[in-house]
């Protein structure tokens, strides 16, 4: 058996799609799991579609979700590895040695027609109702190839092609699929069709796995590969991710964002790359975490799914908030570097720590910090907007309220705030005396000490507040009132 090989070989045309990094997650699985190579090669030969700087997000991505490559450009400039250049530009020899070999079996010819002649054989097709194809025009003496003109590809068999899919299963498709295509372009640089054929045989790649859109041209590829007397790698095309809603493809509008804004808003990369690996895939249980030692362990394009997985970034947050739970206090207080409010950012590392165990269980996003401690740090402003949109709380007169809150002081005065059970059995009598509701109550209770709409547990909240502010709170939440 061949040592497995995978790659992933993004364009440079602008942001990381997801449905993109996906397929790269998958691939790097794949390899690790057949304890093989993951190879990242960039095909940047469409120069109109080139965007400056694309590279480098590629890269951050993937070292971002510790999806490291054995071989490919590294952040540096350099690269790594025996099968380079590792950038389809930096490769125009080894395309030309393939073109020659075609051109030398009379697989290739020069293209010697004009746009203007193209253009009048696609109206001639047009008038007698027939699709245009490049095969029904072939030159009988077409001029040499000097590459000042596209190299075309000549189809040598109309054959229905038949083959399968690790992902999609046993697939075929006909003839008319297969046309005259460009294999060099004017410009001196190959095309996708060309070039990521012979990339992947002499990379040696064992599998290839890349998104449902290829399928169509299968049959291109097939006939290079029979053409080339290449060994077929392993195909595997997986459906695309569809929009939340389940009916079309996942757009930019539905937040097909870049991974990059994913890790701006204060996503972890393992709930990222959890969330990816299983758009589409499971272990075949109920099991939904997975760390990426797991992944690799479990992962198999045989349960990849067929049909098309929906993007549901519910799941995401709740794998996110999953993940943020799961993290010791010391690796959750690295990650949120960056991400404190204005006055969090101002407070000492033990008071941002003693916070952040308190809010670590209902942080969703790390961009949530904000809403979530700026109140231990800063004295809030009272809200009361907040109470009277409450649906609960609205019911009650203002005046109620406050004999509540006037009620919760007293009651708080005498309370040890050294002690969360004690501050708990304060809230239980407290709740006794005044026959309220827990959410009335404690509702009110919070809104007082935080003007927040979601905060942790009060308990906990006045604990880490202490005695003198949790009632000096309540007091201007009085007079404001
Ligand atoms: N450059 C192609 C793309 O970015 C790669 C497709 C493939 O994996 O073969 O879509």
């Amino acid at each position: 058996m061949n040592k497995v090989r995978t790659r992933f070989a993004p364009s440079p045309t602008g942001y990381v799609h997801v449905g993109n990094v996906r397929t790269a997650l998958h691939s790097y699985l794949v390899a690790r799991h057949g304890k093989g190579d993951f190879v990242l090669r960039i095909e940047d030969t469409d120069q109109k579609r080139f965007v400056d700087g694309a590279e480098r997000v590629v890269l951050e991505t993937l070292q971002w979700l510790g999806l490291d490559w054995d071989e490919g450009p590294e952040l540096d400039g350099s690269e790594k590895g025996a099968y380079g250049p590792y950038h389809q530009t930096a490769r125009k020899e080894n395309y030309l040695k393939w073109a020659q070999v075609l051109i030398g079996k009379g697989l290739a010819y020069a293209d010697p027609y004009t746009p203007e002649q193209v253009e009048q054989f696609r109206a001639e097709a047009k008038a007698a109702k027939k699709a245009f194809l490049y095969r029904d025009y072939r030159p009988e003496n077409p001029p040499e190839w000097d590459g000042s003109r596209p190299l075309r590809f000549k189809v040598p068999e109309l054959k229905r092609y038949e083959w399968d899919d690790a992902v999609m299963g046993h697939l075929s498709a006909g003839p008319e699929a297969l046309d005259d295509f460009i294999l060099i372009k004017s410009d001196g640089l190959p095309t996708y069709n060309f070039a990521h054929v012979v990339d992947d045989h002499e990379m040696k790649i064992t599998h290839v796995i890349r998104g449902q859109e290829y399928i169509a041209s299968m049959p291109k590829y097939l006939s290079l590969y029979d053409a080339l007397e290449f060994e077929r790698p392993v195909f595997a095309c997986e459906a695309h991710i569809m929009a939340p809603d389940g009916n079309k493809k996942l757009g930019k509008r539905d937040g097909a964002k870049s991974v990059t804004e994913y890790r701006d808003a204060g996503y972890l990369p393992e709930a990222m790359l959890n969330f990816l690996a299983s758009l589409g895939w499971n272990d075949g249980t109920e099991q939904e975490i997975f760390s990426k030692e797991e992944l690799i362990e479990k992962f198999t394009l045989e349960r990849v799914q067929k049909s098309g997985a929906r993007f549901d970034e519910k799941r995401l947050v709740w794998m996110n908030g999953q993940w943020i739970k799961q993290l010791e206090l010391d690796d959750l207080y690295e990650r949120v570097h960056g991400f404190w409010g204005p006055a969090g950012q101002k407070a000492s590392a033990a008071g941002q720590k003693a916070v952040l165990a308190v809010v670590q269980d209902r942080l969703k996003t790390l961009a949530d910090l904000p809403s979530l401690t700026e109140y231990f740090f800063t004295e809030p402003k009272p809200n009361w907007q907040m109470v009277d949109s409450n649906k609960q709380l609205s019911k009650l007169p203002r005046t109620e309220h406050t004999k509540l809150l006037e009620q919760a002081t007293h009651a708080l005065e005498a309370a040890d705030f050294n002690s969360e059970e004690a501050l708990q059995s304060a809230l239980n009598e407290l709740l006794a005396e005044t026959g309220q509701k827990p959410p009335v109550l404690f509702g009110l209770v919070r809104f007082a000490l935080t003007w927040a709409q979601f905060s942790p547990g009060l308990p906990e909240t006045m604990h880490l507040l202490g005695r003198e502010r949790t009632l000096a709170r309540l007091q201007v939440a009085i007079d404001k009132a």
